[in-house]
């Protein structure tokens, strides 16, 4: 079965096996690392070595830190004003997606925060545009907290290539579902945060990468299961932390650097590149996302007829062919293909195939 749900997304088949001998018997401890104790050193260890690794997979700098957080991408929403948004302060966003806006809306329940630029308008089918992004932000009176991306809009199938920032306002961003994919330079943010469900691993923590810098000015009076600085003080046990899941994490984690992240890059690229291609000289089916905000990693499509009737017949065409999940959100449909670093080269060519087995038959009938 291939799973290209966007999100609890498929695992690699060598991780699954490894967590399962954790299960059993992690590190030769002779326990399960569900039952160790999270203060102890195996656990601490297992947390430290984790932000390690991803920090240098990200190729993050030492003045960066990792923390991880629960709550998932959503409380990342709340937690981030919380901890940045001063009342003398404005907050800015750019919407281009549900996800970008429930984003907004949390900061506007604590604070001052304003929409610099959106494509609802549009259906969120194009990425919003940042031309007017100086004009937006330029006004002298104004103090910025941040400026608030989501880098790619998983129920659209949109991502940002490039993420233009306004002199000296610290760049943040919602990178949930394409962390880890692509050659794209880290550093230029002063925060990213992501849910790990998807490229990262399992639900249940939400990776945190924070320039010390920015994470220096976060508030300090705040409960400390909510406040950055607590998380960075504490090695991320503020409380009882997720073990399992940064486990997962570690495990895929592992897997990326014995890959080589540039070779998953390339083939994140190739995957991409050949279900565009056939859906760009389909006769059935067309991508959703105007061709210059494509996402490399959400795939949304849909039937040039947009018949709803034919859409399920489809998805089951492609079930039997054990390629699953593959039914796009709920509130535009279509198909949707989750093509998270998990999903091989192969894995793609079955989909694209199967597709146009589909097609051929479709107008040969
Ligand atoms: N941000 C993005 C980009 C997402 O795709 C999602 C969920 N799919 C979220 C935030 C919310 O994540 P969670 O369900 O972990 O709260």
């Amino acid at each position: 079965m291939i799973n290209f749900n966007a999100g609890p997304a498929a695992l690699p088949f060598e991780v699954k096996l490894k967590i399962q001998q954790d299960l059993l018997d992690y590190e030769k401890s002779g326990c399960s690392v569900l039952e160790l104790p999270h203060r102890g050193t195996l656990i601490q260890e297992l947390i430290t070595k984790t932000s390690d690794l991803l920090q240098s997979l990200m190729n993050l700098p030492d003045h960066y830190q990792i923390l991880w957080m629960q709550g998932g991408g959503r409380l990342q929403f709340h937690t981030l004003p919380l901890n940045f948004l001063t009342a003398a302060q404005k907050a800015g966003y750019i919407i281009s997606g549900h996800w970008s806006k429930q984003a907004y809306l949390e900061a506007l329940k604590l604070g001052d925060a304003s929409i610099i630029s959106s494509s609802e308008a549009l259906n969120y089918q194009s990425l919003p545009s940042l031309d007017n992004l100086t004009k937006a932000m330029d006004h002298n009176s104004t103090q910025w907290a941040y400026l608030h991306y989501c880098s790619n809009n998983t129920i659209y199938g949109t991502q940002f290539n490039e993420f233009k920032s306004f002199e000296n306002v610290p760049l943040v961003a919602d990178m949930s579902s394409d962390i880890l994919s692509r050659d794209i330079d880290y550093s230029q943010f002063d925060l990213i945060y992501a849910a790990a469900q998807k490229n990262l691993g399992i639900a249940g923590i939400t990776m945190v990468a924070v320039k010390e810098e920015f994470l220096n000015q976060a508030a300090n009076h705040l409960p400390d299961i909510l406040s950055y600085k607590s998380y960075s003080r504490t090695n991320s046990t503020v409380n009882t932390p997720a073990v399992f899941a940064i486990l997962t994490t570690f495990r895929m984690l592992e897997w990326l650097h014995r890959k080589g992240m540039d070779y998953v890059f390339q083939e994140n690229l190739y995957k991409a590149q050949m279900i565009y291609q056939f859906l760009d000289r389909s006769l059935l089916f067309e991508a959703i996302a105007d061709e210059g905000s494509r996402s490399f990693t959400t795939v949304c499509f849909r039937l040039k007829n947009r018949s709803l009737q034919q859409t399920e017949e489809v998805l089951t065409y492609l079930q039997k062919e054990e390629l699953l999940f593959l039914a796009g959100h709920r509130t535009i449909g279509g198909f949707r293909a989750g093509m998270y670093n998990a999903i091989s080269i192969a894995e793609v060519e079955h989909l694209v195939q199967t597709l146009d087995h589909y097609e051929k038959s479709y107008f040969l009938l």
